[in-house]
């Protein structure tokens, strides 16, 4: 049984408790007396995957600029994950990487993180939540509707579905964090609303992946290693990625309907296929923890808000539910830091101008939301347009000239290390890809210096 807040006037609802939802949820603690997060699944009370996020078998990279975030949310959370045995790996010394055009040498650069696998990282995320005694988190309760005002201009609760029952829970702020499968557009037409405009771009790639025990006395120069594809005629990549437990979660992708295959036997076979052999020579030694796991859904798709004429107030959305990415390049839960800071940042907006009720805000957050959205999603989305089995919009000449510059760029990343360091700060969004046409680096990268 969810408990209805004490709080009239001062509760927040979150739907989906997975990793955009967590972080909403921190941030909403910031503004409101009670927050609750309405999760479908039960949680188990160990790190471990659930049905709710099947991602949680692949690789789960999170960038330098979402661990950066997430510490400021949750200070001590890099040393608890430390604690717990993921190793650090610093970006420009650690990655063993093929680019397009060969392999990449070590550069310095502050760019460390802590790889783990995604169930530690949201399960010690929930933990640090459930000590805020303003937070509920109700489990096995799921969102099967909205509940409007007579008018129907004004989103007051969510109908919740537990065990048990279906109820109402009202609310005055409810954020749907339910990920690329959200109901929220269609409830909105039950409620009389237009669904928001959508654009994907769908380079159909699929992922496949293995977990491995690391064998006792590896020794490597290198921590994370990554095969990269290469267009137009090498669609198959991999990533090996060092976890807590000395485990290596291996990924391997396969873009333009080339999936990577499902089975044990097949699986091993094609890491033979990749542009290079270094991670079947690698895994050939190393101990499966695990049958081999599959995922295809991996099209980019954003949902436009911030384009609909028309919107129920106090309702938001945050996280895949609005923009999901192609998970290749890493961004999700960078993003859906992000995101969760643009909603800080807009409540604070919002109470500095005095306003109680929340007017205008459900378009205001969508509106930065989708400012923060726009690079990148260019940054995945172009790439995938390199692809000609990609479906989207076909690359306009500025998009292929863009590719022919990043092409240079990699190019002179590979022997000179400021470029290489720059490089790899866009990758992890500590910098604006603007940065990319500095001097220092458009003059080499045109041949010019
Ligand atoms: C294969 C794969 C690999 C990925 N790799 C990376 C990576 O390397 N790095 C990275 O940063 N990101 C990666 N991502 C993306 C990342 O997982 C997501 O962007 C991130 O988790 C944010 O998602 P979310 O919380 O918005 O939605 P989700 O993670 O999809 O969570 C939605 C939650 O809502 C719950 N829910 C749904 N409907 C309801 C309802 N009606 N009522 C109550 N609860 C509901 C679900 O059970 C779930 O817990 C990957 C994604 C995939 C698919």
């Amino acid at each position: 049984m969810v408990p209805i807040t004490p709080f009239s006037g001062q509760h927040a609802v979150v739907i989906g408790g997975s990793m955009a939802g967590l972080l909403a949820a921190r941030v909403l603690l910031n503004h409101f007396k009670q927050v609750t997060v309405l999760e479908r699944d039960r949680i188990p009370n160990f790190p471990s995957p659930r049905s709710g996020v099947p991602q949680a078998h692949h690789v789960h990279i999170l960038l330098t600029q979402g661990q950066r975030i997430l510490e400021q949310l949750f200070p001590g959370l890099e040393a608890e994950l430390a604690a717990a045995g993921a190793p650090e790996v610093n970006w420009t010394r650690d990655l063993r990487w093929l680019s397009i055009w060969g392999w990449s040498h070590e550069a310095p650069s502050d760019l460390c993180t802590r790889p783990c696998s995604r169930a530690l990282l949201e399960w010690l995320i929930h933990q640090r939540l459930e000590q805020d005694a303003n937070l509920t988190f109700s489990p096995s309760t799921q969102v099967v509707g909205l509940v409007a005002n007579a008018q129907r201009t004004v989103i007051t609760g969510v109908q919740i579905k537990t065990e048990q029952e279906v109820e109402s829970l009202k609310a005055d702020l409810i954020v749907d964090a339910s990920g690329r499968n959200s109901a929220v557009p269609k409830w909105l037409t039950q409620l009389g609303y237009a669904e928001p405009p959508q654009t994907v771009i769908n380079s159909f790639l699929g992922y496949s992946s293995r977990w491995y025990q690391i064998p006792d006395g590896w020794q490597a120069p290198w921590k994370v290693m990554l095969v990269q594809t290469k267009p137009p005629n090498h669609p198959r990549g991999a990533v090996m990625y060092p976890v807590e437990g000395s485990r290596w979660v291996v990924t391997l992708v396969g873009v333009g309907h080339d999936y990577p295959p499902t089975d044990e036997a097949d699986f091993l076979e094609f890491t033979r296929t990749v542009r290079s052999p270094a991670v079947h020579e690698a895994i050939q030694q190393a101990q499966p923890l695990s049958p081999v796991y599959s995922y295809r859904r991996t099209e980019n798709c954003w949902q436009h808000y911030e384009d609909l004429p028309r919107l129920p107030a106090h309702l938001v959305a945050v996280g895949d539910a609005v923009c999901a990415f192609n998970p290749v390049y890493g961004q999700g839960m960078t993003v859906a830091a992000l995101g969760a800071l643009t909603l800080d940042q807009c409540l604070n907006q919002t109470a500095s101008k005095g306003n109680s009720d929340l007017q205008g805000f459900t378009p205001r957050f969508h509106k930065q939301l989708a400012q923060m959205l726009a690079v990148p999603w260019l940054m995945a989305t172009s790439e995938d347009l390199r692809w000609s089995t990609t479906v989207g919009p076909t690359p306009s000449w500025q998009t292929r000239l863009m590719h022919h510059y990043l092409d240079r760029v990699v190019q002179v990343a590979l022997d000179r290390s400021h470029v290489c360091r720059t490089f790899w700060e866009v990758i992890h969004m500590v910098k604006s890809p603007n940065v990319l046409f500095h001097p220092q680096i458009l003059l080499p990268a045109l041949g010019l210096g």
